[in-house]
């Protein structure tokens, strides 16, 4: 079983039960090769209680990962396979011939970051076929 990796945050939001601020965690984690978000909350004025989860990440909550965490960087340390990585890339991240190249390069500049869980994906994805890439933490505040 690989190890799994997780971001989280605490922060507060209005609690949807009474309107009186609440406290809120977020995490995101690589689980089982796979991405999983979730916030949950109980609010201590009223005992309102909200979990949710899912698979995507919303983008309001990416943004609270990354402020707090700041971001993880995905480095290839063999940067002769393109080819291959372009494969991979445009298969993980959806997306076309145009992009993934415009992506390849700023993987290859060192300036391609997202989560730590979501680039620790990326990182097995292409280490699964066979690609020396790595996942670079954010750097310790
Ligand atoms: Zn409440």
């Amino acid at each position: 079983m690989r190890q799994s990796v997780f971001a989280s945050i605490r922060f507060s939001a209005v609690c949807q039960g009474c309107g009186a601020q609440a406290e809120w965690s977020g995490v995101q984690a690589l689980v089982n090769d796979s991405l999983r978000w979730g916030v949950e909350s109980m609010c201590s004025a009223c005992g309102f209680a909200v979990a949710v989860c899912g698979g995507d990440l919303p983008d309001e909550l990416r943004g609270r990962l990354l402020s707090e965490h700041r971001t993880a960087t995905l480095r290839l340390t063999v940067p002769a396979q393109r080819a291959k990585a372009m494969r991979v890339l445009r298969a993980e991240l959806g997306i076309d011939l145009t992009d993934v190249k415009v992506v390849l390069e700023r993987v290859l500049a060192g300036a391609y970051s997202g989560t730590l869980p979501e680039i620790e994906c990326l990182a097995r994805r292409l280490r699964a076929a066979g690609i020396d890439a790595v996942a670079v933490p954010p750097t310790s505040v």
